[in-house]
């Protein structure tokens, strides 16, 4: 263990953390770094010695946000309430001494593989070292370690990074020339990762990569998720494990065997499919087709009981024709996913995609997202629907304000932030505890349920 220094304890900090349940760790990571070496966390930037914007890079939206964030901080350091600004993540990453001319007031750009230098960099603030006012380190070749994190999601939910990077290189995604190839952690270290979370008070460990189902095979050269959901499901105190981001290849027999079997990984998978006709899956460079997606989804289907699926498509794709985008209209009118997500066409500098012939207007693209979530929702409404007289467990989130035995949680077919919430009525409840409820009503995405027996 490190020993705090007592120079720092008077130093403060805050964060800004933007973009995914990846980046997330890595701004709760830094912030453990921080914290062992003494430098006092504060809820807001105000009044801080500095703060860190954790940034996104991905989209171009996402840039814009973490740009309008910077400049907000630099305007607060000009106004005397902050000394200085770190800048890291994707976007220090993706643009590097760029962003310091683009933003002048930047203090210290961290990139995301000198993510485990951040301490460095806030001593350089206080001029205990060089003058530099970059830390930027080659993609790394073994995962970095996640330990000793200092938590920014509610004690009892965690999020897990089991994979760092992606081999894919699908032709609409900047996320492998910012983040580098696929890693995956040793099973130990992901094992251990999860004990000291459990340990902190975990109970619902959401497994994230940028590519879950490949991990492993640069490790043993195969699929190797099974493997490690099994060791997983050892750990003492978590009671829900919720796989993200997996990729449409790699479920092999072991795997479905162990979704289908678990006590703990409940049946709800983020497998973000972008489309299913097979010429724009291949202008993708997707490398799965149709036929192969149909038969994964009936076989998940199949095998794992109350299976909730949640996926993700992106409309207007350079070239995307009206009989194309209305193969993918019927797709999802078909399927019946539970959740989805739609996203527009992001043409995106320096990917393969923006190369492509037959970019589609903005209006366009806008407009198939909006067709494609009109048949969607009345999909996703009507399961909330159906479970009404059912009984489910729900993990309960926050209290709501100003109300009595009023609390907000999710099913297990709810993983934060993208899906709905389940208010839940009940005496004696609180935040952290996982609680057997009847589903009473539906409201759109959300549920309203009461608890019909005792919390665990
Ligand atoms: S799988 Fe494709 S979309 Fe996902 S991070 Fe990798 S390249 Fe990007």
């Amino acid at each position: 263990m490190h020993r705090r220094s007592s120079n720092n304890a008077q130093r403060t900090f805050s964060i800004v953390s933007l973009g995914c349940p990846k980046n997330l760790v890595d701004s709760e990571r830094m912030l453990g770094l921080l914290n062992l070496e003494g430098y006092q966390m504060l809820p807001r930037p105000e009044g801080a010695d500095f703060v860190i914007v954790n940034t996104c890079g991905f989209l171009r939206a996402a840039r814009a946000e973490s740009l309008e964030t910077i400049r907000e901080m630099i305007r607060l350091k000009r106004q005397g309430q902050l000394r200085a600004v770190i800048v890291a993540g994707c976007l220090a990453q993706r643009d590097k001494e760029a962003l310091l001319e683009q933003c002048p007031g930047i203090d210290q750009l961290v990139g995301v593989f000198g993510r485990d230098e951040i301490v460095k960099a806030a001593d350089r603030l206080f001029g205990q070292l060089d003058e530099q006012r970059t830390l930027f380190r080659p993609a790394s070749t073994r995962a970095l370690s996640d330990a000793d994190r200092l938590r920014l999601t509610p004690r009892h939910l965690a999020y897990l990074k089991i994979a760092e990077g992606c081999d894919r290189l699908c032709t609409f995604c900047s996320i492998p020339s910012i983040r580098g190839r696929h890693v995956s952690k040793p099973v130990a270290q992901v094992v251990a990762e999860a004990e000291q979370l459990a340990g902190d008070g975990a109970r619902e460990l959401i497994v994230v990569a940028q590519d879950t189902t490949s991990y492993g095979i640069d490790l043993d050269g195969e699929p190797g998720l099974a493997r490690l959901l099994a060791r997983l499901e050892q750990v003492q105190g978590i009671e829900w494990i919720r796989l993200m981001y997996l990729y449409p290849m790699h479920f092999t027999e072991p795997l479905v065997e162990v979704l289908a079997s678990s006590r703990k990984i409940v049946p709800y998978l983020d497998l973000p499919l972008q489309h299913i006709n097979d010429r724009i899956l291949r202008r993708m460079n997707r490398r799965v087709t149709r036929a192969q997606t149909e038969r994964l989804l009936d076989l998940l289907r199949q095998r794992v009981a109350g299976l909730v699926l949640r996926t993700t498509f992106i409309t207007g794709f350079p070239g995307e024709t009206e009989d194309e985008f209305a193969e993918l209209v019927e797709f999802v009118r078909s399927r019946r996913f539970e959740r989805v997500g739609v996203f527009a066409y992001s043409r995106e500098p320096d990917t393969p995609a923006d190369r492509l012939p037959g970019h589609l207007p903005e209006k366009v693209k806008q407009h198939r997202r909006d067709r494609l979530m009109e048949v969607q929702q009345p999909i996703a409404f009507a399961w909330n629907q159906a479970q009404v007289g059912r009984q489910l467990d729900v993990i309960l989130d926050r209290d709501i304000p100003g109300q009595e035995n009023a609390l907000v949680g999710r099913s297990y077919a709810d993983a934060p932030e993208i899906d709905g919430v389940v208010y839940v009525t009940g005496d004696g409840l609180s935040p952290g505890q996982i609680v057997p409820c009847e589903i009473v009503a539906a409201r759109g995405y959300d549920m309203i349920a009461a608890a019909v027996g005792p919390p665990r």
